[in-house]
C-alpha cells in the first residue's frame, strides 16, 4: 500500500552504476602494480575505446567530460568574445566550459519531439561572432547532426559534440564519435551508461586537434617538442609550450573503464529492453513517451535516460495544488513516487532558468517555449542495468495507480 514506507534498501534510485568483480579485480591489480596515475592502463583504455568505435579516430582519456569539453573548445580556438551555440535543455557543464575560455554561450531552444537542440533555432542564433556549436545528444538519442553539419560547413563553424549521454549511440548507421564533427566528448560519470567513477573520453579525427588536446590535458607539456629537439632524450627533460591543465585520467579509473567497456553491449541491450517495456506498459497513460529513432533509420538510442512528459490533460495528482509549485502536476507526481520508494529526477532545469545564466545574459523564458513546456512536464524514470523486471513493475504499477 502507498502509505507503507519502503525500507531503505527497497528504495529504487533513478540510476545506479553496475560494477562487478571484474572492475574490483582490475583496480586491485592496478593498485598492486605500483603505477596509479596515468600510464599503461590508460593507454590500453584509450586503444580499446578507439577499437570499439572502429574508426580512424584518436581517443584521449580525461578526468571528466567537462574537462574534455573545455579542452575541445580550447583546441578549436574558441576565445574571448567568441560565441558558442549551446542548447538550454542540458547540464550546466555544456555551457560553463564556454565561460572558462571567456567566450559567450548563446542558448537555443529544443525540438518539441526529440528535445534535442533545434537546428532552426541554431540557424537563427548564428552571428559573425559564432565560432562553434555544441550539440548535446539528449538522453542518448543523437541530435540532427546532418542539419547541424550543414550549418557548420556553410558558416565555417566548429562542431563539438557533448556526447555525455550517447555511448553507444548510432546516427544513420554510424556511431557517435565517428561522425563528421570536430570533436566528440563522452562522460563516465557515476550515472552515465558506463562509468569510471569520474572520467571522460575525447575523440577526434583531426591529428592537430588531438595533439593540442593531449598537450593541454597535462600542463601544456609537449612530447613532440621533446622528441623534435633531442634525438637521445634524457627522461627528466620536457618542454612546456602552453599554460595547460591537469585533466588526465588515472590508471585506477582506466582499469574500471576497460572492464565497463567490455560490458557495454550487454548494458546497452538491457537498457533497450527496459525502455521497450516502459513504452509498452505506459502507452495508455497521459504521458508523452520519449522519442525514439525510426526502426529503419540505422539510428539507435543509448537510453541513458528515460524521460516522460505529463500530458496537459493529465488528471491532477493528489496534492497537485502544492503551495508555490510552478509545476504542480509534475512536482506532485515526483513526490508521490518518492513516497512509494521510487526515485526520479528532472533532466534538465533549462539553463535559461538558472540564476547565473539567466542574469548574466538577460535570458527570458518566453524565448525558449519548447524547453519551458517540457521542463514543466518532464520527469526521468528509473532506468539502470541492475534494475530487475520486478523493480520496473513497481514503477509501472505506481504510475498506473497515480495517473489512471
Ligand atoms: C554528465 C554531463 C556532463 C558532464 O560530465 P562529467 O563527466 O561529469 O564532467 C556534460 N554534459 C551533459 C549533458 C551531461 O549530462
Amino acid at each position: 500500500m502507498p502509505d507503507q514506507m519502503p525500507s531503505a534498501d527497497s528504495f529504487l534510485p533513478f540510476a545506479l552504476p553496475d560494477i562487478g568483480e571484474e572492475e574490483i579485480r582490475a583496480v586491485e591489480a592496478c593498485l598492486r602494480s605500483g603505477w596509479v596515475t596515468t600510464g599503461p592502463v590508460t593507454r590500453r583504455f584509450e586503444t580499446a575505446f578507439r577499437d570499439y568505435l572502429g574508426a580512424e579516430v584518436e581517443a584521449i582519456a580525461v578526468n571528466s567530460a567537462t574537462a574534455g569539453l573545455h579542452l575541445a573548445l580550447e583546441a578549436a580556438g574558441v576565445g574571448p568574445d567568441d560565441e558558442v551555440i549551446v542548447p538550454t535543455l542540458t547540464f550546466t557543464a555544456s555551457a560553463e566550459v564556454v565561460r572558462y575560455l571567456g567566450a559567450r554561450p548563446v542558448f537555443v531552444d529544443a525540438d518539441p519531439h526529440t528535445l534535442n537542440l533545434d537546428p532552426a533555432a541554431v540557424a537563427a542564433a548564428i552571428t559573425p561572432r559564432t565560432r562553434a556549436i555544441v550539440p548535446v545528444h539528449f538522453a542518448g538519442m543523437a541530435a540532427d547532426m546532418d542539419a547541424i553539419g550543414q550549418l557548420a560547413r556553410r558558416h565555417g563553424l566548429r562542431v563539438i559534440e557533448d556526447a555525455a549521454h550517447a555511448f553507444p549511440t548510432r546516427h544513420r548507421g554510424r556511431l557517435v564519435g565517428t561522425l563528421d564533427s570536430d570533436v566528440t566528448v563522452f562522460s563516465f560519470y557515476a550515472n552515465k551508461t558506463m562509468t569510471t567513477g569520474e572520467g571522460g573520453m575525447v575523440v577526434t579525427r583531426d591529428p592537430r586537434l588531438a595533439e593540442r588536446i593531449r598537450c593541454m590535458r597535462l600542463h601544456g607539456i609537449s612530447r613532440d617538442a621533446f622528441d623534435r629537439y633531442t634525438a637521445r632524450t634524457p627522461s627528466w627533460y620536457y618542454e612546456v609550450i602552453a599554460a595547460g591543465f591537469k585533466y588526465n585520467l588515472t590508471d585506477i579509473a582506466s582499469a574500471i573503464g576497460i572492464e565497463q567497456l567490455r560490458k557495454i553491449d550487454r548494458f546497452q541491450g538491457r537498457r533497450t529492453e527496459l525502455a521497450a517495456r516502459y513504452d509498452a506498459a505506459l502507452a495508455g497513460l497521459p504521458l508523452v513517451l520519449p522519442a525514439r529513432p525510426a526502426p529503419d533509420s540505422g539510428s539507435t538510442h543509448a537510453w541513458h535516460l528515460y524521460v516522460v512528459r505529463l500530458e496537459r490533460a493529465a488528471p491532477s495528482v493528489d496534492g497537485a495544488d502544492g503551495a508555490g509549485m510552478a509545476h504542480g502536476g509534475r512536482d506532485a507526481l515526483i513526490a508521490r513516487l518518492a513516497e512509494r520508494g521510487i526515485g526520479t529526477s528532472v533532466h534538465f532545469i533549462p539553463l535559461h532558468r538558472q540564476p547565473y545564466w539567466r542574469d548574466s545574459y538577460g535570458l527570458r523564458a518566453a524565448d525558449f517555449p519548447i524547453a519551458e513546456a517540457a521542463f514543466g512536464a518532464m520527469l526521468t524514470l528509473p532506468l539502470y542495468t541492475r534494475m530487475g523486471d520486478a523493480d520496473q513493475e513497481r514503477v509501472i504499477a505506481a504510475l498506473h495507480d497515480l495517473l489512471s
